[in-house]
């Protein structure tokens, strides 16, 4: 299937930080009353492996360590969620990655203080997500489905 127009799809996690600090309900919680459609989800602990790869463009900075120890400190939630310009629109609902820079009414404006600790990722790029799709998630695990309110949400 071409991952286009409203097929398009997004890979977005709650971090470590943001299931202890219960905020994978109101996260979710947002993206289905945006209108998004949820075609994956799954708890769990990210093995150093996965996220060494996750953020292999990060691999020579100086906090690149430390960020997959902080990922890899405790269970994630995995999701993709599908929708007109989803990748875009996700960012947005996130916010900037130091969370001093984000909007109050995005997720890190509204969730957390520090970059070190800034409760999602979501990816940057059409071609981001589908690497990081296919990273954190098989075929099988992604539900293909009608959605049944689409004709309330597209024309
Ligand atoms: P984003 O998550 O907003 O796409 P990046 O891809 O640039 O941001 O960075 C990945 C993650 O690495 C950030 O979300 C943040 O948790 C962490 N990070 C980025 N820059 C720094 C930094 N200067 N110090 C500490 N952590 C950082």
């Amino acid at each position: 299937m071409s991952w286009t127009g409203v097929n398009e799809r997004t890979f977005i996690a709650v971090k470590p930080d943001g299931v202890q600090r219960r905020r994978v309900g109101e996260i979710v919680q947002r993206f289905e009353k945006k209108g998004f459609k949820l075609v994956g989800f799954k708890l769990m602990q990210a093995s150093k492996e996965l996220l060494r790869e996750h953020y292999w463009e990060h691999r020579n900075r100086p906090f690149y360590n430390k960020l997959v120890s902080y990922m890899s400190s405790g269970p994630v939630v995995a999701m993709v969620w599908q929708g007109l310009d989803v990748v875009k629109t996700g960012r947005k609902m996130m916010g900037q990655t130091n969370p001093t820079n984000s909007l109050p009414g995005t997720f890190r404006g509204d969730f957390c203080v520090i970059m070190g600790k800034n409760v999602i990722h979501g990816s940057d790029s059409v071609e981001s997500a589908q690497r990081e799709i296919s990273l954190w998630f098989k075929e099988s695990e992604l539900c293909e489905r009608e959605g049944c309110s689409a004709k309330w949400i597209y024309e």
